[in-house]
């Protein structure tokens, strides 16, 4: 395959700025970088110009049900085909495929199906099409069983089951070990056990779904859990005198946060407030999307039960919200009209999710030996281009 050189007026690696910039593909991953004066440009390469864009590199979703009319559950080809390649038209190139809550013998079927998926991408038996642009699923985020009923949010309370490694370890080999982050709320009985048991396992744990007191939130941190899921949705809330888990992950700097910024979920000061608190490295862009994500309003299924959507807001039959429709190039603008700089806002949804997969330098990021997942961004921050393992990019310019 020749190389693709690619040309823009700005590149954010985004840890850092290059103007009148050069990234050189080769083979599906980034084989060189930097000012167009300084890169030697391969013989025969495709070039393709972003003038006047700027290329950063492919967001990553650590938090998402679905898109294009298809949930995560489903687990067949058809459906992860069709969620990779929405979510991929707005810039995400990598996904962690998050279930619900749900009985454990369907969560397993989940399992062993997106770990199939998984394993095909990786070894296809027929090669992928050709200029397919899909973004690539990391694993899987076990969002339930092992929340609160207290803060279930939409998930069935009937399907919801007290913490036991022993239903994490099935969990764990139905998915093949492909289970990156177990949301789990941390007072639940049993529930310090599993934390620790996931920690071993390499899995990294969120606390979400929670009425946890500060004090729990605490010794949950202290057991290994670094990650918090939808800040302040599904969660006790922070007050002055009962600050609760929100003031254990607002005080704690080794405790990313994933917040759901579509306008809706949370108030923009909330978002402010959180980053004041947190800074720049430790707030993540996810999208809680579900299956209604790049579809119009209607009735839409998440995991077993339907959800109603309504001007791109989803609701259960309660009115409780259920996921969102947002994607992350609408969660960067959002965030940047907070007032974040455009650098910030970057690696809010692409070094710093990638970092907590531990895929540094792999994913989220423009450097040499990096997956080429690349998004070319008009000035006002809408999608002009993408390449996912160094496919596209041409095709949707
Ligand atoms: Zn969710």
């Amino acid at each position: 395959m020749p190389a693709t050189v690619i040309h823009a007026s700005r590149i954010l690696t985004p840890e850092e700025e290059i103007n009148d910039g050069v990234i050189v593909v080769e083979d599906s991953r980034i084989a060189a970088l930097g000012h167009r004066d300084e890169v030697r440009v391969p013989a025969g390469a495709i070039d393709y110009v972003a003038a006047g864009m700027t290329v950063v590199p492919g967001f990553v979703d650590l938090h998402i049900h679905g898109a294009g009319g298809h949930d995560v559950m489903e687990a067949n080809a058809r459906a992860l085909d069709r969620i990779t390649s929405t979510v991929a038209r707005h810039g995400t190139t990598s996904i962690v495929a998050t279930t619900v809550t749900a009985p454990i013998e369907d969560t397993c079927h989940t399992l062993e199906g997106i770990a199939r998926y998984i394993r095909s991408r990786e070894n296809p038996e027929e090669p992928p099409k050709p200029g397919r642009v899909a973004a690539e699923i990391l694993g899987i985020h076990l969002e339930g069983p092992f929340i609160s009923p207290a803060r279930r949010g939409v998930h069935p309370v009937e399907s919801i089951v007290k913490p036991s490694v022993e239903i994490l370890d099935r969990l764990l080999k139905a998915s093949d070990g492909f289970v990156r982050i177990l949301t789990i709320a941390p007072e639940m009985p049993g529930a310090m056990d599993v934390i620790r048991a996931a920690v071993a396992a390499k899995v990294t744990v969120g606390l979400g779904h929670t009425d946890a007191n500060y004090d729990q939130a605490r010794a949950a941190i202290q057991a290994g859990a670094r990650h918090a899921v939808h800040i302040y949705n599904a969660m006790r809330p922070f007050t002055h005198r009962d600050p609760g888990i929100v003031g254990a992950i607002m005080t704690d700097p080794e405790i990313s946060a994933e917040v759901i910024a579509d306008g809706v979920h949370v108030a923009g000061p909330a978002i402010q407030v959180l980053i004041g608190t947190k800074g720049f490295d430790t707030v993540l862009l996810v999208s809680d999307g579900i299956a209604a994500t790049g579809m119009r309003d209607g009735n839409y299924r998440l995991g077993n039960f339907e959800v109603n959507v309504r001007n791109g807001i989803c609701r259960n039959a309660e009115g409780k919200l259920a996921g969102s429709t947002l994607t992350l190039d609408r969660a960067l603008r959002n965030i940047v009209e907070l007032g974040v700089p455009l650098r910030d806002a970057v690696r809010m949804a692409t070094v710093l999710p990638a970092r907590r997969l531990g895929l540094a330098g792999k994913k989220g990021i423009i450097a040499v030996g990096a997956d080429a997942d690349l998004v070319a961004l008009t000035d006002d921050l809408r999608v002009a281009g993408v390449m996912t393992g160094g496919v596209g990019l041409a095709a949707q310019s």
